[in-house]
């Protein structure tokens, strides 16, 4: 038995399924979850001693690579100072100065503990400020476990709300309207009809958990241009794409501005820390300004703050998103030339230092059907394929990859010979 098995039999005594996130389960690939001991740069270690190239990536935050020196340097040094005041520290001001600099849209920021607590938090301040409830959220995209937002889209073109967790009160779920992402006629005319009774519109600008699906040509822009005309408050929702797609974040990658945007992952370089913000009038509704309560006792941790802003300050540096990008396009192009030898049928998508790998012959994929409509058999057992083979890939088709800058030739070069062994075997 390896350690990692030993570990998960012992972890299920007293953790729900033996973890505290459900996709590290392994639940939709099969097999036991890899349990990690330690990782540096663009590798991660597991319990048994065995090295792989990571393209999860801490499911996105770790842009720079695992364990980057000077982060964990600048850590050490700060927690020498303590771990948590509960009050303000300078460091809150260099992180929002930073943030509303690298997302000018950004006009206030708060921070939070999580991305859940910031899009939770984006959707509360625009119901406040609007004095509506109804919100649209799109089929296949992922905002955190919220009640409002754990809702999950019927077939059809608009489906009142039915809640996809047994919890989520349908009295709530009901006022979450779910609509088919990347499609901008089918929020034209829900907004022609509902626009005055919707308080925001909340999307994933790039897509990320359901695999990897970038916006069509037009589909951001309509929205903006619904809630420009209705009054609606537009949420980007860039707790992934964030700081990764692009310096700017989708935003900047599309050039189109939401309202409100919320951010994680990357803003706490592996720390648990999110935060939301965006023009000042709607900001200006947020406690103690205005009546719209948000609160955290960790909000603005020391030591993620810290985290966050050596990221930050790392990811600034000129030509990084642009080799990230270049890394991330030559491991989707040396994929797809694997599974062609191979002969099976792969499309992939990228945005940034994000990619989708799809078992299919159908592609670009552009929405949730396309994705959910790949052979997942296939999927699975390129996963397996890989992780013999030394590569850790996200256990779940519906997860976006991410390579870090600390992915280099030996990385990329390591994973496409382990996919050309992996694809044959799935050619069986
Ligand atoms: N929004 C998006 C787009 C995400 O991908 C995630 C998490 O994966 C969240 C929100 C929730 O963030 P957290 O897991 O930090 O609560």
């Amino acid at each position: 038995m390896s350690r990692s098995e030993q570990f998960f039999e012992a972890a299920q005594r007293h953790i729900p399924g033996g973890v505290n996130s459900p996709v590290r389960a392994f639940r939709s690939v099969g097999g036991t979850p890899v349990f990690f001991e330690s990782a540096a740069g663009a590798y991660v270690t597991d319990a048994d001693g065995k090295r792989y190239i990571d393209y999860v990536g801490s499911w996105g935050p770790m842009i720079l690579g695992h364990a980057h020196p000077e982060i964990i340097a600048a850590v050490s040094a700060r927690v020498e100072k303590g771990l948590s005041f509960g009050a303000p520290t300078e460091l809150e001001t260099m992180m929002a100065d930073r943030v509303c600099e690298l997302v000018p849209s950004m006009e206030l920021v708060r921070m939070t503990s999580s991305g859940t607590e910031a899009t939770m938090s984006a959707i509360r301040l625009a119901r406040g400020f609007t004095g509506r409830d109804k919100i649209i959220k799109f089929e296949g995209n992922y905002h955190g476990h919220v009640d409002s937002l754990m809702v999950k889209a019927g077939s059809g073109m608009l489906t009142l709300g039915e809640p996809s967790s047994p919890g989520v009160p349908a009295a709530l779920a009901e006022l979450t309207l779910t609509l088919p992402y990347n499609d901008a006629d089918a929020v034209r005319e829900t907004m022609g009809k509902l626009g005055d009774e919707v308080a925001c519109i909340i999307v994933e600008p790039v897509a990320g958990n359901m695999n990897c699906i970038p916006p069509v040509p037009g589909f951001l822009e309509a929205l903006r241009e619904v809630c420009d005309q209705h009054g609606t408050v537009l949420i980007f929702d860039e707790v992934m794409t964030g700081f990764r797609v692009a310096r700017g974040g989708a935003q900047a990658l599309y050039g189109v501005t939401p309202d409100l945007t919320a951010l994680g992952k990357i803003i706490g370089g592996g720390m648990p820390v999110g935060a939301f913000g965006g023009r000042r009038d709607i900001m200006q509704k947020i406690s103690p300004l205005g009546p719209v309560y948000q609160a955290g006792t960790l909000s603005g941790n020391p030591i993620a703050m810290t985290a966050g802003l050596k990221t930050l300050e790392l990811l600034s540096a000129p030509g990084f998103h642009e080799a990230l990008a270049a890394t991330t396009e030559r491991l989707t192009q040396g994929m797809e030339a694997a599974a062609e030898s191979a002969g099976v049928a792969l499309s992939t998508n990228r945005a940034g230092g994000m990619f989708g790998l799809f078992f299919t012959g159908d592609g670009p994929v552009t929405d949730f059907h396309g994705a959910t409509g790949c052979n997942q058999e296939q999927f699975k057992h390129f996963f397996h394929a890989m992780l013999e083979r030394g590569v850790y890939l996200a256990p779940s088709a519906f997860e976006a990859g991410f390579v870090s800058g600390a992915h280099g030739d030996a990385e990329i070069d390591g994973t496409l010979a382990a996919a050309r062994e992996a694809f044959a075997a799935v050619a069986g």
